[in-house]
């Protein structure tokens, strides 16, 4: 059987771990956090309300017999000897999952980076800043920015949102359910700056752009992803934005058995079309860990994968009493409300042309199921 290395203990990295170690091959993980791999979303919900207790997000694990280095960065790689680098160590593999994920991006401004929620030690110490009268200055409005606002005010901190788009959650749901989720959370307390970029970043706050200076005694970026492409650098792979993948998730530029899953590949979804997109869904870790790991084990038995892969991408996102569900890529289509008021529970469908691409509902997720297979099925 081959040797397997996977660079990246999160959910991505365990599927496929399982996957390849279920077919008999040796299976080593590398990642660079100290902990097995746990669930990422409480952390901005549930757990950061509750307190947050790693353990408790770990998750359950198929096998006992694969090969862990935790708390090791894997800091390089050559395709060429088949090797991946880790600080003391090189660890030779047959057979590459590149599971590395993403990180939080930091606005190109000056002063004192703020902090970010990516990792239980993130969360961990806004939790101890997040006291009862604390104020709370949330730079950025998506799903991650917004949740955290909504926890926040749940455990009574002042909490005020800055961001450069016209509405919450803009590029996901549309200006519409935006301006919807916006009411939302000013009904709940929230105070709103937007559609103003960060001129400079303060220990105790932001300037803005047109000079409004927002003072808070935490404050907490929340502006978007980078992919942890750099240990790849140097093998001549497409890293334009995370890993270019083929539809069955292996890795283009190279003849050597490599495959990417999760936040990080960038991968055609004959679903939508053949265009190439990274997708930061909890659902796709776990699907493109599975088929990456069927890919990856032809690929060792020296032949070519086969196969169809067209996974529904799938988010959700809780605040307040607010339930958002999501399938498909709403982001590609213009917004359609077709049951409930904006302002409510409703059910938007995402259209491209004449065809449904997304769909989102408020409160509405068992309205939506039929939709997991309508989507993309024409
Ligand atoms: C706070 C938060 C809330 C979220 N909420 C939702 C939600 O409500 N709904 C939803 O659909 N999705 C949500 N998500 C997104 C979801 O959690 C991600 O899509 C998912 O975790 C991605 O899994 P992954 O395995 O691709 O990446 P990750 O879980 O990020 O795993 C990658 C691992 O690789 C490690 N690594 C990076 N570089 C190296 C290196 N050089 N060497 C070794 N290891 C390395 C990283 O530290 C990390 O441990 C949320 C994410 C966050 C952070």
């Amino acid at each position: 059987m081959a040797q397997v290395v996977v660079v990246g203990a999160g959910l991505g990295g365990l599927r496929a771990a399982e996957a390849l170690r279920g077919q008999g091959h040796d299976v080593m993980v590398i990642g660079d956090e100290r902990h097995l791999p746990y669930n990422r979303p409480p952390l901005s919900k549930e757990s950061l309300k509750g307190g947050v207790e790693v353990e408790g997000l770990h998750f359950r694990r198929k096998h006992d017999d694969i090969d862990w280095r935790l708390g090791a960065a894997a800091t390089g790689c050559s395709l060429a000897s088949r090797v991946v680098m880790v600080d003391d160590a090189a660890y030779p593999f047959d057979g590459l999952v590149i599971a590395s994920g993403i990180r939080p991006r930091h606005l190109p401004v000056s002063g004192p980076q703020p902090a970010v929620l990516r990792t239980a030690e993130d969360a961990l110490a806004l939790r101890d800043r997040l006291t009862p009268g604390a104020s709370l200055l949330v730079v950025g409005a998506g799903c991650i920015g917004c949740e955290v606002a909504a926890t926040a005010r749940q455990l009574g901190c002042e909490v005020t949102v800055t961001a450069y788009d016209a509405e919450p959650m803009m590029r996901p749901l549309g200006a519409q359910l935006g301006a919807a989720m916006k009411a939302h959370h000013e009904a709940h307390g929230v105070t709103f700056h937007l559609g103003q970029g960060v001129a400079e970043f303060h220990d105790d706050g932001v300037t803005l752009a047109d000079g409004t200076r927002l003072t808070a005694d935490v404050v907490i970026e929340a502006v978007g992803s980078v992919p942890n492409v750099e240990w790849l650098h140097g093998n001549d792979l497409d890293l334009a934005d995370g890993v270019l993948t083929d539809n069955l998730m292996r890795v283009l530029g190279t003849d050597v058995p490599v495959v990417a899953v999760g936040d990080i590949a960038r991968f055609p979804n004959p679903r939508f079309d053949d265009v190439p997109r990274r997708i930061e869904h909890w659902n796709l870790p776990t699907e493109t860990g599975k088929r990456a790991g069927q890919t990856l084990g032809a690929l060792l038995a020296g032949e070519e994968p086969t196969g169809d892969f067209r996974p529904m991408p799938a988010f959700w996102s809780d605040q307040y009493d607010i339930s958002l569900q999501s399938y498909g890529q709403p982001a590609l289509g213009e917004p359609t409300l077709i049951d409930g008021e904006w302002s409510g529970d409703c059910i938007v469908e995402y259209m491209r042309g004449d065809e449904v691409i997304g769909v989102v509902g408020v409160n509405r997720t068992k309205d939506l199921m039929h939709y997991r297979q309508e989507i993309g099925s024409a």
